[in-house]
């Protein structure tokens, strides 16, 4: 059977930025007037560096995108992708806690694209040791997601 990427789904949480929306950070968020993301405490909120270039690299070569992540602040992560200007890469989010095979279900059910067209980048030794059996390609991310991560992932990805 040939191959060949349709999808990438990413995390969130120490994926696309470095920390825990529910835990280490004080929603809700804003934009000040020079630009910044910040918390309810004035705490700024930043992105992993590579994180708008990965994006837009993939939607370059017209490949979907979509985000799972088991968080339970639900809003504090919308906000955060709205503000960060990442909405629009996705083409699906499912964000609620529970196992992530649950995700890739949903996200599989909506789009139809088979689960070995996917790619799925996390930083959770858990998630990817649940979601790989499903046939997805699973990269497990460590400091955050990079160009360098994507790229070495790209070339692996079997086709
Ligand atoms: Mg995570």
């Amino acid at each position: 059977m040939s191959r060949k990427l349709e999808l990438v789904v990413f995390d969130l949480d120490y994926t696309l930025w470095p920390f825990w929306v529910d835990t280490h950070v004080d929603p809700p968020f804003l934009k000040t007037s020079d630009g910044r993301i910040v918390d309810q405490t004035g705490r700024s909120i930043r992105l992993y560096n590579d994180v708008p270039q990965v994006l837009e690299e993939l939607h370059k070569q017209g490949i979907l995108m979509a985000a799972a992540s088991r968080t339970g602040e639900v809003k504090g992560a919308n906000q955060l992708l709205q503000l960060f200007s990442l909405d629009h890469y996705f083409s699906q989010k499912e964000i609620y806690p529970g196992c992530k095979v649950n995700h890739f279900q949903r996200i599989q059910q909506r789009n139809g694209i088979p689960y070995q067209n996917m790619m799925f980048f996390d930083d959770e030794r858990q998630n990817i040791t649940d979601v790989r059996p499903l046939g997805v390609t699973c990269v497990l991310v460590q400091n955050g997601m990079s160009l360098k991560i994507l790229k070495e992932a790209l070339e692996k990805f079997p086709q």
